[in-house]
């Protein structure tokens, strides 16, 4: 079964296939009337909060004909509040839906989910741990607004830690070559040290900078992220992570004329508004990639040898 559980065993190939099937479904998209996967159910099960992913899978999957079941608040309004545990939650909607995508508070969620699932999870984020589709679409961005996924040199900046995106996007960008990772993050939410050593075993270099006009200045890519408040034990810790890192015109005027600055979103102050203006400032389009993306891996998912 097609699952997307994480985005570490993902091989360079799986990745360029799913770039390549959603340059396609650009197109599909366009069509407005695809009946590519007419019939199919897909369940959108998500236990913490979500805009872009939820919407745009479930838009994904009206635009490819297919229909959608959706619980957007499931930790208050699912059984799991009279204690029903995920595992019977995933065997019961297996039974309704022909895909499940899943996002739960819990690192490994995804996992637990399809080991006991009979239908493909995809996962939409689990706790602090990873976002795989996020990867996809993030390197799919990158593909689409530099033309190349090898060659790069990329900031990662803010929360490191919690930040399930940035996990998911070392695993896929490692995977390429002349991979060079310049990490920028508050001492509380440092980049795990198993991620080091994924991406540097692969190949890649991570280095480490404190001053983000630096960063900027040497990078092709500047991936912003929010400091994950959510996540973290102590409000001091928190409040003393915050707004280290903010992306302002001071920090534009040093990066590349051919250089793109990313973030998953939802922002908190780390971009000012005033980059949106500047054209390398990618992060809405970034949002929009997210459709066809997840075209492709629902798609992927639902489709075996013998069709659609
Ligand atoms: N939307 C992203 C996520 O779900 C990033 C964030 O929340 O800061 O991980």
């Amino acid at each position: 079964m097609k699952h997307l559980i994480s985005a570490k065993s993902l091989t360079k190939q799986d990745i360029l296939s799913v770039i390549d099937r959603a340059l396609h479904m650009q197109n599909v998209q366009k069509e407005r009337n695809t009946r590519l996967l007419e019939g199919r159910i897909m369940a959108a099960l998500f236990f913490e909060p979500s805009t872009r992913t939820r919407l745009s899978f479930e838009t994904a999957m009206l635009r490819l004909g297919g229909n959608v079941i959706s619980t957007e608040n499931a930790k208050e309004f699912s059984s799991a509040v009279k204690g029903e545990t995920l595992e019977d939650t995933i065997r019961v909607v297996g039974g309704y839906a022909d895909v499940i995508v899943l996002r739960h508070n819990e690192i490994g969620a995804a996992a637990r989910a399809a080991s006991v699932s009979e239908v493909p999870v995809l996962s939409a984020g689990d706790g602090a741990g990873e976002h795989p589709s996020q990867a996809l679409l993030d390197t799919f961005t990158i593909a689409k607004e530099l033309g190349r996924t090898d060659d790069l040199t990329v900031g990662l900046v803010g929360d490191l830690m919690y930040g399930r995106t940035v996990h998911s996007l070392i695993y896929t960008l490692s995977q390429f070559s002349n991979i060079r990772f310049l990490c920028a993050a508050p001492s509380h939410t440092p980049l795990p040290d198993d991620l080091i050593k994924f991406a540097t075993a692969r190949g890649a270099t991570v280095e480490f900078e404190t001053n983000l006009a630096k960063v900027a200045g040497e990078v092709d890519v500047l991936y912003q992220t929010r400091i994950q408040k959510e996540r973290f034990q102590s409000l001091e810790e928190y409040e003393a992570s915050k707004g280290l890192y903010v992306i302002d015109e001071s920090i534009l005027e040093k990066m590349k004329p051919s250089s793109i600055i990313m973030h998953p979103l939802p922002r908190a102050g780390e971009i000012t508004t005033a980059v949106d203006r500047d054209t390398r400032a990618a992060y809405f389009r970034q949002t929009h990639y997210g459709v066809p993306v997840r075209m492709a891996l629902l798609l992927d998912s639902l489709t075996t040898d013998e069709g659609v």
